[in-house]
């Protein structure tokens, strides 16, 4: 015998969407912004939302795992995932490499009710956003250029042609936060985490 909840959870499981509960959110901002500190924040402190894995083509960095911080393909099956249409939204970022979201773990993860950040560029973001009007856009600013500037130089990843690059990109990218739902101030990480968790969490507006 089984109990009438489990014969009718059989029979009629939770739609595939559940409004209010799970959120495809947006995380985009100028480089060296944060945006991946603070992600890996909120993955950390709240592991009932997916932090999506992008692909790209760029080579790892040192302590970059594959799966983990990205799937590292190359350009073939970069196109292969395109004409698939394994990818929710792709783009070529600071002119170079190419970067994409699977699509398939975000759907999953939306149907078990679990909100999924995704850290993309901007033109990934205006590609979510005409996939999934729903999806909500969070711009992370930093304090100020200055401070945006001293954080590119800081990290020591780049070299002085691909910070000009990057600045270049970040410039661009700042004039584009009005498209966005929301802007988080990036001064502290766990202040910012914070107020996108909230911003996710609140109820959706109809
Ligand atoms: P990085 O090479 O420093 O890890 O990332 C460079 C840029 O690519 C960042 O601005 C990051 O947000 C963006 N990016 C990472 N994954 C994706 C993605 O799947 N799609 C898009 N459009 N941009 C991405």
């Amino acid at each position: 015998r089984v109990d009438l909840q489990t014969f009718l959870d059989d029979r009629f499981p939770e739609p595939a969407a559940r409004p209010g509960r799970s959120r495809l959110v947006v995380l985009a901002g100028p480089t060296a912004v944060g945006k991946g500190t603070v992600a890996a924040h909120i993955q950390q402190h709240h592991p009932e939302m997916l932090l999506s894995v992008s692909a790209t083509t760029r080579p790892p960095r040192p302590g970059e795992e594959h799966g983990v911080h990205y799937f590292f393909v190359d350009d073939a099956e970069f196109d292969r995932m395109i004409a698939a249409g394994e990818l929710l939204e792709h783009a070529t970022v600071h002119n170079r490499f190419r970067y994409g979201t699977p699509r398939e773990p975000i759907a999953r993860a939306l149907e078990e009710g679990r909100s999924v950040l995704l850290e993309i560029d901007l033109q990934g973001a205006r590609q979510v956003r005409a996939a999934d009007p729903s999806a909500m856009l969070v711009f992370l600013l930093p304090p100020s250029w200055d401070e945006l500037v001293t954080r590119l130089i800081g990290r020591g990843t780049e070299g002085p042609e691909e910070r000009a690059r990057r600045l270049r990109t970040a410039k661009r990218e700042l004039a584009a936060q009005s498209e966005f739902d929301h802007r988080v101030v990036n001064a502290d990480v766990a202040t910012a985490a914070r107020e996108v968790v909230a911003l996710v969490q609140a109820p959706s507006t109809p």
